[in-house]
């Protein structure tokens, strides 16, 4: 990106993708002000997101002291942004991949097969075959047919069976389209396993999206107990128990410590003294608070309150404004993943606060990113910033109507950079 080189030395980390080395930690906030500053300097408006790689680090060292027990497999769909990846794959995470393309873009990184769980109950036949050629061999299922094409594409691959145990007031549900029922089929599927010779090693369930009912965690770990047994009854070595994901990525009304207080409990419960290994597949968890966007307005204008709050009796004054990002690029988010973005100005412009809408740049009307919010007047060429942008934005982003997707700009402190460098893991 114009402009950002003559702030930060840069290094190269994965493929063309410079990361920024500053001697200590910078926040996001703080380093997107410098940022916008030296490409106001230089008439640049695109938008750009800020990656804070060392929130990675107190991610994955949260997980470690929280959850010391299980594995993190990040899940690579929620951001498959090669620099996030390589600094997990240094870490020594696995990875959750779900398509071939996925488990091409890990094991690049120098990610070994046996670090890959292909996550995907349903999966294309070409890409079972890919996973054979690859050895990744740890893959879902959760029913007969897919135990078929198994039997017949990969026969020494090692199958989880994913059950269906939801805590429906997640975000986002997952439990509609994947998932046996845990009591009536997954017996049944085990039985199938047996007769076509496929090896079952353990259960995998996705309690949802941005859970709200740690219970669920509870509830799923109860049933996998029970699968053990009828599995462990039919000659299998169950020996996997994975939670999936559901985890928060930023502060919630359920924090991360709460979620992993009903796990250990419950581990404790139907686990203990097991020699099983216990692996999860976050991914907002990782990715959500590492990257911010900046966003510039490309237009603003005065309107009637009315056409914002809709009532024919606010004699107010509002403001609509229009970024140069919206839902067909980082904002799809809020369409796909229920999200409420909230932006504040970048630079505290202080007087009075509006009614306001805030749109994206294309000419759809859906293209809507917030509403009915209160702000101060913003001016054609200000910026906005939108913490907490990592999750399932810019992996479904797309460039309609012409809009580029926003450049990222890495930043690392010098002392992950030494130990990225020297990991084993990679
Ligand atoms: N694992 C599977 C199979 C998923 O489908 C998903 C998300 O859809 C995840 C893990 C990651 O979930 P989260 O971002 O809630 O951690």
């Amino acid at each position: 990106m114009t402009g950002t080189t003559t702030v930060i030395p840069q290094r190269e980390l994965v493929g063309d993708d410079k990361v920024g080395i500053l001697p200590k930690r910078v926040n996001s906030l703080a380093l997107a002000r410098q940022l916008a500053t030296s490409l106001d300097l230089q008439n640049c408006d695109d938008a750009f997101m800020v990656a804070d790689l060392d929130h990675i680090v107190d991610r994955f060292n949260l997980w470690k002291k929280e959850l010391p027990m299980i594995e993190p497999f990040y899940a690579v769909k929620c951001n498959t942004d090669p620099v996030l990846v390589r600094c997990l794959a240094a870490l020594g995470t696995g990875f959750d991949c779900a398509s071939r393309e996925e488990i091409d873009i890990v094991m690049k990184m120098g990610v070994s097969a046996d670090r890959i769980i292909y996550a995907n109950p349903c999966k294309t036949r070409s890409f079972i075959t890919h996973a054979k050629e690859k050895e990744v061999r740890m893959m879902t299922f959760d029913n007969a047919e897919e135990l078929l094409k198994i039997s017949m594409l990969h026969p020494t691959a090692q199958m989880i069976l994913r059950i269906a145990v939801s805590d429906p007031t997640a975000t986002c549900p997952l439990n509609l389209k994947f998932g046996c029922d845990p009591e009536l089929v997954a017996p049944k599927l085990l039985k199938r396993a047996a007769e076509l010779g496929v090896d079952v090693i353990g259960v995998s369930f996705h309690v949802g999206s941005g859970c709200n009912d740690a219970n669920a965690y509870r509830l799923a770990l109860q049933h996998t107990k029970n699968i053990f047994e009828i599995g462990e009854g039919l000659g299998f070595n169950m020996r996997m128990v994975d939670l999936g994901g559901g985890f928060p990525g930023a502060e919630h009304h359920l924090p991360f410590e709460k979620i992993a207080q009903v796990i250990r409990n419950a581990l404790d419960e139907f686990f203990e003294d097991s020699s099983v290994r216990i692996v999860a597949e976050p991914g907002r968890y990782f990715a959500a608070g590492t990257f911010s966007l900046v966003t510039n307005v490309l237009h603003a204008t005065q309107v009637p309150a009315f056409k914002i709050t809709k009532n024919e009796k606010d004699e107010r004054v509002g403001y609509m404004y229009y970024l140069n990002d919206g839902v067909y690029g980082s904002f799809n988010c809020i369409l796909f993943d229920h999200v409420h973005p909230s932006g504040e100005p970048l630079f505290s412009t202080g007087g009075a606060n509006y009614i306001t809408t805030i749109w994206g740049p294309t000419c759809d009307s859906l293209d809507m990113i917030e509403t009915k919010k209160m702000m101060p007047k913003m001016e054609i060429g200000d910026w906005i910033y939108y913490s907490n942008m990592g999750a399932y934005t810019s992996a479904a982003a797309t460039t309609f109507n012409g809009f580029a997707k926003p450049n990222v700009v890495y930043i690392m402190s010098a002392e992950m950079w030494t130990s990225i460098r020297s990991s084993p893991h990679v």
